[in-house]
């Protein structure tokens, strides 16, 4: 095995001054317009990081304002109630991020007095808050000089100075917290920062980066940019099949809450039975981390119910409490094959 080189941060040339000059001129022209850029509320600012932490900005853009408007406040957030916060976050997968944010508002609350900290070392004893999205907050809300390095930027940073360690190993992330503490500037870092991460996103993209009109050109190392950033083995997709079951009575529905994955929301009952003979009513398709998972549902008669975790909802009560994704979908399409009465359609049904 070929080891990496030994590295560490090296210095721009010409030099950081120009970088940061160059940079700005350009994201004046070709900024993204995005929400959480109009705000300075930490409140709103924490949503937008954590919401932002391993999902893409288009799949964001349709929550945030939605979350906001449900819960304005961390007060109002720190009030609600779980299947109140998973609801409204459902779709964008992660819930750990969902439920910590909710803990935290709880904790901002009673420890801070609802007032967000400015100081990286207490947003970290916040739950789901790591150095990345404490640093984050303080600089896009109190335009605080800290370094960061989110997926944008990592890329932006391996290619700039030819980082040759996987940017997934410690080796690789301590060098590019180096690289990105030596070039955020004293000023202004908020600025700078959204306008690394608009590089990323627009300019030094992960396929084809358009380097004929990168801006900080003159500064990049890389020789051969679509190779970089160097990252290590992925985790292997293991295929998996779940069954379930779609057991009614009259208009209602039997649910079991989930306890491991999901924890908190409300899926179809597992099948009980063994290896079933009969065809699923329903079969589809899902990712979930490294899982690719076959979801089948198989229509069953009304049992002897586990009244510790499952209970009969009515189909028009489903639109308010929170479901994980692909049983919405199936059970919504199930009800919508079935030609449930237009009246008693949740909205949820597409009506
Ligand atoms: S020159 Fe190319 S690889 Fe280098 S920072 Fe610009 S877009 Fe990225």
């Amino acid at each position: 095995m070929r080891r990496a080189r030994k590295q560490s941060s090296p210095a721009l040339s010409p030099g950081t001054g120009e970088f940061r000059r160059a940079l700005s001129g350009w994201f004046e022209k070709h900024s993204r317009d995005l929400p959480w850029r109009r705000t300075r509320d930490p409140y709103a600012v924490l949503v937008s990081e954590v919401m932002l932490q391993q999902t893409q900005v288009s799949a964001v853009l349709p929550y945030y304002n939605e979350w906001l408007s449900r819960f304005p406040t961390l007060a109002s957030l720190a009030r609600a109630r779980e299947p109140q916060v998973l609801r409204a976050w459902e779709g964008l997968g992660y819930y750990a991020r969902a439920r910590n944010l909710h803990r935290a508002a709880k904790l901002i609350v009673q420890k801070f007095g609802a007032e967000l900290p400015d100081d990286p070392e207490k947003l970290q004893s916040l739950p789901g808050v790591g150095p990345y999205t404490a640093n984050a907050v303080t600089v896009f809300a109190y335009n605080h000089s800290r370094p960061i390095v989110e997926a944008n930027t990592a890329r932006v940073l391996a290619r700039l100075f030819d980082l040759r360690h996987p940017i997934d190993s410690a080796a690789g992330r301590k060098i590019l917290w180096e690289m990105a503490a030596q070039i955020t500037p004293a000023r202004a870092p908020r600025k700078f920062h959204s306008a690394l991460m608009d590089l990323g996103a627009l300019v030094c993209t992960a396929r084809n980066p358009s380097c004929q009109i990168c801006p900080v050109k003159k500064f990049c190392r890389a020789r051969k940019p679509e190779s970089l950033p160097i990252k290590g083995r992925r985790a292997r997709t293991t295929a998996l099949r779940e069954s379930h079951a779609l057991i009614t009575r009259g208009d209602h529905l039997l649910l079991q809450k989930c306890r491991t994955r999901w924890r908190g929301m409300w899926m179809l009952p597992p099948l009980w039975r063994g290896q079933p003979t009969d065809r699923p009513i329903h079969r589809s398709v899902f990712s979930f981390t490294n899982h690719r998972i076959t979801l089948k549902i198989f229509r069953e008669r009304q049992r002897k119910i586990d009244r510790r975790q499952q209970r009969w909802f009515p189909v028009g009560a489903l639109d308010s409490i929170p479901l994980p994704s692909p049983h919405r979908r199936a059970i919504a399409t199930l009800l919508n094959a079935s030609g449930a009465k237009r009246s008693r359609q949740p909205r949820w049904l597409g009506s």
